[in-house]
């Protein structure tokens, strides 16, 4: 793994951050992006984006992802949010089932405006609040398997299977461009 940005990279992807307010997004991506947990996070205006150096067999890739940073309360998110974008993380929160009742609508949303291959990771986050749990992680995974989604859950406050997730995505992404490139 590497994390220098003046290296040349060999693949640059895009990806997004998508699910409702509240789940988690702004703060799996300050964990993965700069290792860091930000407790009070304010959600300002406008899209916010963060970049990663990665290394997957000998290819530097890097990896562009966006956050909505609170635009999704406004229902503001426009198909530019996901054109281009090779991979989404579609978070949910597994102490609110509202939440997980939602992914369907913003699966339809990435499939309507994003990549017809996007790989999409679903993740059930808050993992540490097992005690107010209301999304089994049973019924994430069985609806990762009907969506064909990869499925994880993770706890951004914990730094629990983050890294994975990112990792997971950005190594199926590349599997994908790499057979394109045969
Ligand atoms: P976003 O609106 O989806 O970007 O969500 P945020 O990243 O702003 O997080 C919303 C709230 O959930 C904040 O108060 C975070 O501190 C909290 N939060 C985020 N991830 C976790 C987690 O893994 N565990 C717990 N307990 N709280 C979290």
């Amino acid at each position: 793994m590497a994390d220098s940005f003046d290296e040349e990279c060999d693949y640059l992807f895009k990806a997004v951050l998508t699910g409702d307010s509240g789940v988690g997004k702004s703060n799996l991506l300050s964990r993965f992006a700069r290792a860091e947990f930000r407790l009070d996070s304010k959600p300002t205006i406008g899209v916010e984006f963060a970049y990663r150096n990665i290394k997957v067999a000998d290819k530097l890739i890097k990896t562009q992802i966006w956050d909505t940073a609170g635009q999704e309360r406004f229902r503001a998110i426009t198909s530019s949010y996901y054109r281009g974008a090779l991979g989404a993380l579609l978070v949910y929160d597994i102490t609110r089932a509202a939440t997980f009742e939602n992914v369907k609508k913003w699966l339809r949303e990435l499939r309507d405006f994003g990549n017809s291959d996007m790989v999409i990771v679903l993740v059930g986050n808050k993992s540490d609040l097992n005690h107010s749990r209301e999304v089994e992680e049973e019924e994430g995974r069985r609806l990762a398997e009907s969506e064909d989604l990869f499925f994880m859950e993770t706890s951004a406050m914990d730094n629990v299977n983050v890294e994975e997730a990112f990792l997971e995505m950005v190594r199926r992404i590349h599997a994908i461009a790499s057979q394109k490139s045969l």
